[in-house]
């Protein structure tokens, strides 16, 4: 099943071109926070069945006469995988440290970083530092999970979706932190939806694409992820408890490189799907530029 948020809170099931809304069976608390998918996907066991039935009832709306936003509009948390491909390491040489993921476990970047697809990635104004895309597989948590064993973490995965992982790159003499650089508003697209966890059958069998303007700068399997998914998981629940909703990005392959105002960025997965943003510069310059 492939699960959508669009115009504002409303969630959908998506078939084939179209939109069935589900709202009415999404548990919602206040207005904020918009955690409404996180308490979906919490108790999700017992209201699957209430999804099913509210998709059966409703008028398919067209896909593109919606706005899709965020499918996780507030993730508790957002985890990354830090130099996770081997051709990635290589590629980056002095700039990164040559180390791998085994080494330098992960980080997390801002929920509030998130965007939906379709939207527009703002990049600060007027600056002559690299930005540059990364191309991975989201990984959707669906329970609590803490300390759980590498065989038994795919079965805490609620599903996946689409993340580019946008990144302010280090100069020789600017090295800032890496949440910092990856937190920048809408510097984490996300979507088009989640396609729910039993739809498929190995994460480490999914091909990765990312287009820049129609030319194609990152290909690849997530079958040449050094550390798996499911292995991800485990490192990540022996530190912190994962909650339904928590995002694991999961690492960028090769073929990283810039994005400038004025270009288009396509990200897509094979059997998940795949979406475009616009690349523009904030109209103003912020109090400290980057
Ligand atoms: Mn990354």
């Amino acid at each position: 099943m492939k699960l959508v948020v669009f115009d504002g809170d409303h969630v959908g099931v998506v078939e084939e071109d179209q939109v069935f809304d589900i709202s009415q069976v999404v548990p919602r608390g206040p207005a904020w926070p918009p955690t409404f998918m996180n308490s979906l996907i919490h108790r999700w066991s017992e209201l699957a069945t209430q999804v099913d039935a509210a998709r059966r009832a409703g008028d398919g709306i067209p896909l593109d006469a919606v706005r899709l936003e965020a499918p996780v509009p507030m993730p508790g948390h957002i985890v990354g995988a830090p130099a996770n491909y081997r051709r990635h390491i290589e590629e980056m040489g002095a700039r990164g440290s040559g180390r791998d993921m085994r080494e330098l476990g992960f980080f997390l970047m801002a929920p509030s970083s998130v965007t939906g697809p379709g939207t527009r990635v703002v990049l600060p104004r007027d600056s002559v530092r690299d930005f540059h895309h990364e191309c991975e597989l989201a990984v959707v948590i669906g329970q609590r999970t803490k300390d759980v064993a590498v065989e038994d973490a795919l079965s805490h995965v609620f599903g996946y979706s689409c993340l580019m992982d946008l990144t302010m790159r280090m100069t020789e003499t600017l090295r800032e932190e890496r949440t910092m650089r990856k937190s920048f508003d809408t510097f984490t697209p996300m979507g088009p939806w989640i396609l729910t966890a039993d739809e498929v059958p190995d994460p480490q069998r999914l091909h990765l694409e990312l287009f820049v303007n129609d030319e194609r700068r990152q290909c690849a399997s997530t079958g040449d992820m050094i550390v798996p998914v499911a292995e991800q998981i485990a490192l990540v629940s022996s530190v912190m408890t994962l909650r339904p909703g928590d995002v694991i990005a999961t690492g960028t392959p090769d073929g990283v490189g810039p994005i400038r105002p004025g270009d288009s960025v396509r990200i897509a997965i094979s059997g998940i799907g795949g979406f475009a943003v616009d690349v523009v510069q904030a109209d103003t310059c912020a109090p400290v530029r980057f």
